[in-house]
């Protein structure tokens, strides 16, 4: 401790105010517990500030613009003009307006809010660090600590950002006019969502991707609509290709790629984004203060409870492994205010849905056929084309289908694959089945409201039953 500080005491000491973080400090406030949030930038953490906030809102503006754009076989002919200003401002609107809602429930359930940056200073000590001019720091003593500290976009060799010429999905998320051309590296989420916002605003973009696939982790026929969503929006995608290097040009850059075997590509733009992935932040923890040791990937591996291996911290959200996802982090940050309370809560993690917010979009949940096999299960799969589905119809969305996986022999559902409109909400349902343990037969009972998206749900139950009405059963 310095000389002088005044060590102020809390309960439980939250680092971080992302999703994973203010969900464990108003659940804590909530349990009556004393607890202490420190965040170094912004409420809300990367989900709200830089991550799923800002880009589904970007999504939303420009999907509107091309709708309405591309609506002529609904007897519409318009060609709308976008304001580059307008958007970001209405899009940091929707930020400012969901940062200062996570400030304003953490005091009403009682959360002692610190702004700086913290490190652990011995076993039962953090020192926070405030910022600006002669702030100082501050000394607090906890009892429990829950490290909520998120993750920061993995930089290439060669690529360092710069926020100029070589963005992350931070900056990208909020570039004051439409770049003429970009190269994004990396086809993984973030990538094929951005590309689709700067594709609709009238950027040429070139998505390269060092794999043989797009999407890697969701299956073939789950990314190949979004590839051909993207291709029909003038995005091209170069598979197998690595970006190896990039140097200025007269007006702009050149990224080299290179492939396996050696070959090398130029393409000429005005920016790069990277977009390779996120790695966890715990570097800057002091982790050894308190003898905490993260993984080779700088993650904290964690138990059932979100416990790590020191009895009174806990780690949730990206730090503590994959999938790196709002929801999940959430999740953990409950669970974790609820044990420090002493509650009988636990971590399960057979349901966490993931959603890709691309055209079409793609929802996941649960086991695919396949993981369903490997796990001892004869699989019965259920599946409905959009193009059968008369609401899928009436929004002139019919790319992808519903599937659902269950186990045959007890009905019991275990997984949902959807890629077409609304898949992000519609694997709501699938999940909602898997934790409720319902069965094929409970969603196929189950009176869906005509005519909605959520009917092919249904329809694919059925069709897993072998008595659809409105597709042909397998
Ligand atoms: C472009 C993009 C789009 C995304 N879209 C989605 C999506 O649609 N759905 C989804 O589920 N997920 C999405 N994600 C992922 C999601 O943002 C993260 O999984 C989520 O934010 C993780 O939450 P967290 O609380 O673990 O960390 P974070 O949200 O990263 O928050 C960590 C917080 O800790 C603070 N902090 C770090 N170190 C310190 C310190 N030493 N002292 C004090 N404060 C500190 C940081 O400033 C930050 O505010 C997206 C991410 C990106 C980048």
């Amino acid at each position: 401790m310095v000389v002088g500080d005044i060590a102020t005491g809390t309960d439980v000491l939250v680092i971080g105010a992302g999703p994973g973080g203010y969900v464990a400090a108003i659940r804590a406030g909530q349990l009556d517990l004393d607890v202490t949030l420190v965040e170094k930038d912004a409420y809300g953490g990367t989900c709200l500030n830089h991550g799923c906030i800002p880009s589904k809102a970007l999504i939303t503006a420009t999907g509107v613009a091309h709708e309405a754009g591309n609506a002529e076989a609904m007897g519409i002919h318009a060609d709308p003009a976008i304001d580059m200003g307008g958007m970001m401002e209405w899009k940091d609107g929707v930020v400012d307006q969901l940062t200062g809602g996570v400030e304003k429930l953490c005091k009403a359930n009682g959360v002692n809010l610190v702004e700086g940056i913290a490190e652990f200073d011995g076993e039962n000590r953090a020192r926070v660090a405030h910022g600006g001019d002669g702030q100082g720091s501050e000394s607090i003593e906890f009892e429990h600590a829950i490290v909520a500290t998120g993750s920061r976009p993995v930089e290439i060799p060669g690529f360092e950002f710069d926020g100029e010429r070589v963005v992350s999905s931070r900056e990208a998320l909020s570039l004051e006019s439409v770049p003429d051309s970009l190269v994004i590296v990396g086809a993984g989420y973030i990538g094929m969502e951005l590309a689709g916002v700067f594709a609709k605003l009238g950027t040429d973009v070139t998505v390269v991707e060092m794999l043989d696939e797009a999407l890697v982790g969701f299956a073939d026929d789950l990314a190949k609509p979004v590839v051909d969503g993207m291709e029909d929006l003038g995005v091209e995608i170069r598979l197998g290709e690595a970006a190896s290097d990039w140097e200025e040009t007269g007006d702009g850059i050149s990224v080299t790629t290179e492939t396996d075997e050696g070959e090398e590509t130029n393409y000429d733009c005005e920016k790069v984004l990277v977009a390779v992935g996120r790695q966890p932040v715990t570097d800057t923890l002091n982790l050894e203060a308190i003898g905490l040791e993260p993984d080779e990937n700088g993650f904290l591996q964690t138990d059932d409870r979100a416990r790590t291996d020191v009895e009174n911290v806990f780690a949730v959200g990206d730090v503590a492994g994959e999938p790196m996802l709002a929801h999940k982090g959430m999740k953990e940050g409950q669970v974790a205010a609820e044990v420090v309370a002493g509650e009988a809560s636990a971590l399960d993690y057979q349901a966490v849905p993931a959603a890709v917010f691309t055209e079409p979009e793609i929802g996941t949940v649960g086991m695919t056929e396949a993981e369903a096999e490997e796990a001892g299960f004869e699989p019965a799969v259920g599946q409905m084309p959009f193009r059968a589905s008369g609401r899928a119809l009436t929004t002139g969305h019919t790319d992808g289908f519903v599937r659902i996986v269950a186990d045959a022999e007890s009905g019991f559902v275990l997984g949902g694959q959807i890629v077409g409109p609304e898949a992000s909400e519609l694997i709501a349902e699938i999940g909602l089945a898997i934790e409720l343990g319902a069965t094929l037969e409970d969603v196929a009972a189950t009176i869906h409201t005509h005519p909605t998206l959520s009917e092919a749900v249904h329809e694919a139950a059925e069709n897993a039953l072998g008595h659809a009405i409105h597709t042909l059963n397998r």
